[in-house]
């Protein structure tokens, strides 16, 4: 039974502790993305703690880092992590809670840092797998590759290490897999086929006005009227014109205009942030939300044409439809009830699908719970799970360390050996 062979397989597991220790020193120094210089030392010092043969490649698309495990002929699997955290002050009281602060280097500002996506989770999950499985290669054949990206939240790392020859450098994998940690109830994983996160698109709108007194209207052309009257009008892009059976969200995320009450400032200036899970639906919004802009400039006798500035682009991530089916029959088998194969899509977005898409291969993504069970249940029976459940981002996600932890290793384990497992 094939299902039986991957719990035989898992049965002897690495030392868990000393992961959750693990985990729980990645939580308390998180860095921010292009700066995780010393998480990524961290990583390449414990692959090679385990004298398991790992070939390492550091320092590709910034600190980005590659683990090789060649074991005779058979596809080559890349399992994926991403390394950075989120500058929000933690909030969770944890007794690993991050106090660390740092200065940004993509504005100079000091922040405070936290691993409020979980990505410490990914990380730690990746290097309990990687041990496991060098551990039992005699039962595998093939390559083993172990990646750990950075920058994903500013949509930018895996784009980065393709650009830095990745794949000149290591085998081109045949299977490109990676995980997410969800505020879902803890052991349950979740994957379904087609697309599974949508792509988010950010710009930085410029809207100009025409700056004067404050008593004298008639004589300026007021950007936060304007401003006010694009960001009402951008909530009817998803409501009136993106179908209803269709995912989107138009969330203007900063707004920013003057510095003082008598004054008419000569500018404001939006951020916007777009997610869509179809390329129709996506060019549809972007087009929208353009020209809303330019109609409203127009509309409030704006002196100039606005900027419409694109700052990050993540892509759909739409996982293949053969991995996706064969990693539902190796996870049914292995987590049982708590798989669940009709995974819905959510609207958060990834840029792992290029460390694929770039080389023209087939990926899947999966998610996996984090949240404490007794938090989750009381919250379900309350009808409070958006209330009450911190989500990724929030400066109060704290997953739980078990049985997140095992379970993440284990659905990292399993989905590689349903490529690698040698036939019984
Ligand atoms: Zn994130
Ligand atoms: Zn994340």
């Amino acid at each position: 039974m094939a299902e039986q062979s991957f719990v035989d397989l898992l049965s002897d597991k690495p030392n868990l502790t000393s992961y959750e220790a693990l985990y729980k020193h990645f939580h308390s120094y998180p860095e921010l993305s292009l700066q995780e210089r010393e998480t990524a030392s961290t990583i390449a010092s414990h692959l090679e703690s385990f004298k398991a043969g790992y070939e390492l490649c550091t320092s590709i698309g910034g600190h980005g880092l590659v683990g090789v495990l060649k074991n005779g002929t058979g596809p080559t699997v890349l399992l994926r992590a991403d390394m950075d955290g989120l500058p929000v002050l933690e909030l969770t009281g944890l007794p690993y809670a991050s106090k660390v602060t740092m200065t940004d280097i993509a504005d100079g500002i000091e922040k405070p840092v936290m691993h409020a996506c979980g990505h410490d989770m990914h990380i730690t999950c990746l290097l309990a797998a990687a041990e496991h499985l060098a551990h039992i290669k005699h039962a595998w054949s093939g390559t083993l590759i172990v990646l750990f990206q950075p920058n994903e939240e500013r949509a930018a790392g895996a784009q980065a290490m393709v650009d830095d020859g990745l794949y000149d450098r290591i085998p081109v994998p045949d299977y490109v897999l990676g995980q997410h940690v969800l505020p879902l109830r803890a052991g349950r994983v979740g994957n379904r086929k087609g697309v599974i996160m949508g792509a988010a698109d950010s710009f930085k709108i410029v809207l100009y006005g025409r700056g004067g007194h404050g008593s004298m209207p008639h004589r300026s052309v007021d950007p936060v009227v304007l401003a006010a009257n694009v960001v009402l009008r951008l909530q009817s892009i998803v409501s009136r014109e993106v179908d209803p059976s269709e995912m989107a969200v138009v969330t203007v995320g900063s707004v920013q205009a003057g510095s003082t009450e008598n004054v008419i400032a000569d500018h404001a200036i939006l951020k916007v942030n777009i997610r869509t899970t179809t390329s129709q639906t996506r060019e549809r919004v972007l087009a929208a939300m353009r020209r809303i802009v330019k109609a409203e400039c127009e509309a409030s006798k704006s002196p100039k044409e606005p900027l419409i500035e694109p700052t990050t682009h993540f892509p759909l991530t739409v996982n293949d439809d053969d991995v996706a089916g064969r990693l539902a029959s190796s996870f049914a088998g292995f987590f049982k009830e708590v798989f669940n194969p009709e995974q819905p899509p959510i609207n958060g977005s990834e840029d792992f699908s290029i460390l694929a898409s770039s080389i023209g291969k087939p990926y899947n993504f999966w998610f996996f719970g984090g949240v404490d069970h007794e938090l989750w249940d009381r919250a379900e029976r309350e009808g409070r799970l958006f209330e009450d459940v911190p989500a990724n981002h929030s400066a109060y996600f704290g997953p739980t360390v078990q049985p997140t932890l095992r379970i993440g290793y284990e659905a990292l384990c399993v989905a590689a050996l349903t490529f690698l497992k040698k036939p019984l």
